[in-house]
């Protein structure tokens, strides 16, 4: 509940000092309505702003009066943060390398803030340099000599920083008059760290009126304890109340304040969105206003409008990943927006030509068949190289302006709604922050530039303004001293609140602790915490304290700082269903039909596929209808190397320009192991070019040698280990092509290769690259792996009189290199199993009439259209299967979801 005194010294005109700007903007918009329900019909402003903007106040005003006598030029946040970048940059190239210099820097600048809010007002870091064990170059040291540097650096250029500023204002404070007899009131402070104390201790001494209070006191009513099943559970339990409460009592003001709001912005925003505004949901409602506004911010690089302008200055740059560049091509940003669809075609085509990265030509040249109009128009800027001298930061503002402007960013979507307005003004300050670097490094070359850039965007949080809404979620330290009608405060479980101490490294753990520096120890977080408890139990008339049952799979209780809260937690009620599942649970009965079935297919139609067709209508009838008549596509992955369909590739190339050099197995004794191998390397070059020069082109030249190395390997450790202990055989027929008509539909083949054993038998081989069907599972009730047999049945219809008795699958592939097949007589290949081994079958006979029924039994299925999703092997295809989004097998009645996971 708010402090009254409060609006009485906003009344007077008194200045009102907060320690955040929410509340100072609370407390002006309170004193307004105070003022309009007293009658009012002009009043004055409330004089209400937060501690950093009152320390600018008086800062401007004491070099207005010249009363700054020694350093006056203060250095912006982004400058001094940039010098911090560069002084520990500096050490790690000369003395200590860092892994994360930019962490190492943030860590840094932070340590520098504490140094001064929470010490004497000295150099304190000195004497850290001068320890004893400072030559172990233990953290405290190092950040020592940082500090030297960045000190010497403020000294040198004249200038202050934010971290120092107030004590030059409390030394300026005798030379104000204007200071003294100025009322202000320091409201919602929960403590006041030492250099806070100095400052306002000399400016009471020169007359100003000062006082503090709380800007919420106590109500009659002690706060609920509630819990969730989960985290999510109780936040979604809080935004149904709040939403109960809007809508029950419009105009009032109802905070959701939670424990990890950073962690959780994006999880809370969209359970916010769900629950509390769920029509605006739909496409073209994002920059409606919502009932609720969402504190932290995130980072201005995140927003879309400003990652797409650093994205578009980095492309000019030099190439970026291609998945960076075609999510730019999609971009709403881009002029003509409604083409983005067209535009986002060309990932797929980068996709197929496996480019890792994509520069700015290549980009014109993909847009040209996408959209030429932009090709066009981006031609005409093509001129733009940035300067690989170095410019100055206001240099480098000016071409990237230039260039932004000409390359049509922000594209041309006529009215930007207000968040992407307030996004293109944060992107314009940070501009002008960039260009104030200059002042402690006047040049920068084009690729330090745009680092820089990128850095100071990564950390520059935006949060866009809001006109005020009945509900805010907040942060705790936001919400505490937060007038609220009511307030619920999630996650105080017992392992969270207090929190656990984490201090910083870079500051002895010593000073710390005799200064009760924030986040140093744990007595001083549970002092801390209490305080914080307090305040927020004051911050409405109804105020809840909540905390989760569970967390991550372990269970929480309730922080004993809640003690004071009345009884033992409560669930309150269901946990809100989301409104999707509201719509789906009110929907009424739909038909159920059944529609397994495609079109049959006409006799004597060619089927595209070959075996592989044959193969997915055994494992799955869906799988086949997708595939070979839908022609659905799953979308490419890019892999590091070659991907596994191109190694296959290279392999089959191998060995059929091996078997058409060495023709047999006479001829493979005939040469030593040393002319195998230069024979293989001969046909592995000639291999390679079944691949385009640009794919080959494509990848580094390391991954490209690698390949090659593993494929000649392969292949010889292949004929060496294989081929060279077979009893004789010549290679009869290489690359072959086959056609066989099975259940009225005809289908087509390659075959690798036929061999005519010593019995002059004939055997069918087929290589692998990957994953092999043992023999074993070849003739189950829905045959597996029937390549070979469908193989063995067109060259039996074309050749009636071959005596095919053998056939095997070549499996080469590191570590699972041997030899699959079947054999009427084992003594022509040992090691392949005899028919009798894998199956009942007395005779080869009665293989090739099994393969004849049974493959022609699928075939059939194909023919008649069936397509239903049944999976062999409760679903052990679908490990392997991409079209797992299409089917939606994971709904399918009587599988669930681990058995299709697991099997
Ligand atoms: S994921 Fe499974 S059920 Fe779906 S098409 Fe593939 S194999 Fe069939």
């Amino acid at each position: 509940m708010l402090e009254p005194h409060l609006l009485a010294v906003l009344a007077a005109g008194h200045t009102v000092v907060t320690p955040n700007n929410r509340l100072a903007r609370r407390l002006a918009a309170l004193h307004d309505v105070a003022a309009r329900e007293g009658g009012a019909r002009t009043w004055a402003a409330a004089v209400a702003m937060p501690w950093s903007a009152w320390l600018d106040s008086l800062w401007r005003e004491a070099l207005t009066a010249g009363a700054v006598g020694e350093s006056s030029r203060l250095l912006p946040p982004a400058t001094a943060s940039h010098l911090w970048r560069r002084v520990v940059e500096a050490e790690a190239h000369s003395r200590t390398p860092l892994m994360d210099t930019g962490a190492a820097a943030s860590l840094a600048l932070e340590a520098w803030n504490l140094l001064h809010a929470w010490g004497s007002g000295g150099a304190s870091w000195r004497a850290w340099s001068q320890a004893a064990d400072a030559a172990a170059d233990n953290d405290p040291a190092a950040f020592a000599r940082w500090a030297e540097r960045y000190r010497a650096r403020l000294n040198a250029l004249g200038a202050i920083d934010h971290a120092g500023f107030p004590e030059v204002l409390l030394r300026t404070a005798a030379s104000m008059p204007a200071w003294r007899d100025r009322n202000v009131v320091l409201a919602g402070f929960l403590e006041f760290a030492p250099q806070q104390t100095r400052l306002i201790a000399a400016l009471i001494a020169v007359g100003m009126r000062i006082t503090a209070c709380d800007s919420v006191v106590p109500s009659e009513i002690r706060p609920r304890s509630a819990e969730g099943a989960t985290p999510r559970d109780e936040v979604r339990m809080a935004l149904s109340w709040a939403r109960e409460r809007a809508l029950a009592q419009p105009g009032t003001t109802i905070g959701i304040a939670i424990e990890d709001l950073a962690q959780r912005r994006g999880e809370v925003r969209a359970l916010a969105e769900d629950l509390l505004c769920p029509a605006l949901q739909w496409p073209g409602r994002a920059a409606d206003l919502r009932p609720y506004s969402i504190s932290l911010g995130s980072p201005l690089a995140s927003v879309p409008v400003v990652a797409m302008a650093l994205d578009l200055l980095a492309l000019a740059a030099g190439p970026l990943p291609m998945h960076d560049v075609a999510l730019l091509l999609r971009s709403p940003y881009l002029p003509e927006k409604q083409r983005w669809a067209d535009r986002a075609s060309v990932e797929r085509v980068w996709l197929d030509e496996g480019r890792r990265t994509v520069g700015w030509h290549e980009a014109l040249a993909a847009l040209q068949s996408v959209d030429s109009a932009l090709a066009h128009a981006w031609r005409a800027v093509r001129t733009f190289v940035p300067a690989q001298h170095a410019s100055s930061p206001r240099e480098w503002v000016g071409a990237w302006r230039a260039w932004l402007g000409a390359v049509g960013w922000p594209g041309d979507r006529g009215v930007l709604d207000s968040a992407e307005h307030q996004a293109i003004n944060a992107w314009e300050e940070l501009l002008e922050a960039f260009a104030g670097i200059a002042a402690v490094e006047p040049l920068m070359r084009a690729d330090d530039a745009l680092t820089v850039l990128r850095s100071l965007a990564a950390t520059q949080v935006f949060q866009p303004q809001s006109p005020t809404t009945p509900i805010q979620i907040l942060g705790v330290l936001e919400a505490a001293g937060m007038p609220f009608d009511a307030l619920w405060v999630v996650g105080l479980s017992a392992d969270r609140w207090p929190a656990a101490p984490e201090p910083n490294p870079l500051l002895p753990l010593t000073w710390l602790r005799e200064r009760a520096a924030p986040r140093a120890t744990a007595a001083r977080e549970l002092a801390y915490t209490r305080v914080l408890t307090d305040v927020l139990a004051r911050g409405a008339e109804e105020v809840v304290f909540s905390h989760p049952r569970q967390r991550d799979d372990y269970p929480c209780m309730r922080s004993t700082l809640l003690a004071d809260s009345e009884g033992e937690p409560t669930l309150l009620g269901d946990t809100p269903i989301s409104v999707a599942q509201a719509i789906a649970v009110a929907a009424a009965p739909l038909e159920s039909i059944s529609d397994e079935r495609a079109p049959p297919i006409a006799a004597g139609t060619y089927v595209r596929g070959g075996a592989r067709v044959v193969e997915a209508q055994s494992d799955c009838p869906f799988r086949a209808t997708a595939l070979f008549r839908l022609d659905v596509e799953p979308w490419p992955s890019l892999p590091e190397g070659l991907d596994p369909a191109e190694r296959g590739t290279l392999m089959h190339e191998t060995m059929a320009a091996f078997w058409r050099k060495v023709d047999s197995h006479a001829a493979l004794a005939g040469l030593a192991s040393d002319a195998v191998a230069d024979v293989v390397a001969g046909c592995s070059a000639q291999a390679r070019a079944r691949l385009p020069a640009t794919r080959w082109a494509r990848l580094p030249a390391a991954v490209a040698a690698g390949e090659t190395r593993r494929l000649t390997g392969l292949a010889c450790r292949w004929i060496e280990e294989y081929e060279r202990p077979r009893p004789p055989f010549v290679v009869s027929r290489v690359e072959t092509r086959a056609h066989v008509t099975l259940a009225g539909l005809s289908l087509r083949f390659t075959l690798d290769r036929v061999d005519t054993l010593a019995d002059g038998t004939s055997a069918i081989i087929d290589y692998k690259t990957g994953h092999v069907i043992p023999e074993a599972k070849w003739f189950d009730a829905r045959p597996r792996a029937p390549q070979l047999g469908l193989y063995a049945l067109a060259l039996l219809a074309e050749a009636p009189h071959e005596a095919i008795r053998t056939v095997a699958f070549a499996q080469i592939q590191p570590g699972e290199m041997r030899v699959h097949g079947i054999a009427a007589n084992p003594a022509t290949w040992p090691g392949l199993s005899s028919v009798s081994d894998v199956a009942w079958f007395a005779s080869w006979l009665q293989v090739e009439t099994w393969w004849h029924e049974a493959l022609g039994a699928l075939v059939g299925e194909l023919r008649a259209g069936i397509a239903t999703v049944t999976p062999r092997d409760n679903g052990e295809p679908c490990r392997r299967c991409e079209l797992q989004p299409l089917c939606r097998i994971r709904s399918a009645p009587g599988l669930s979801n681990d058995e299709v996971s697991d099997a």
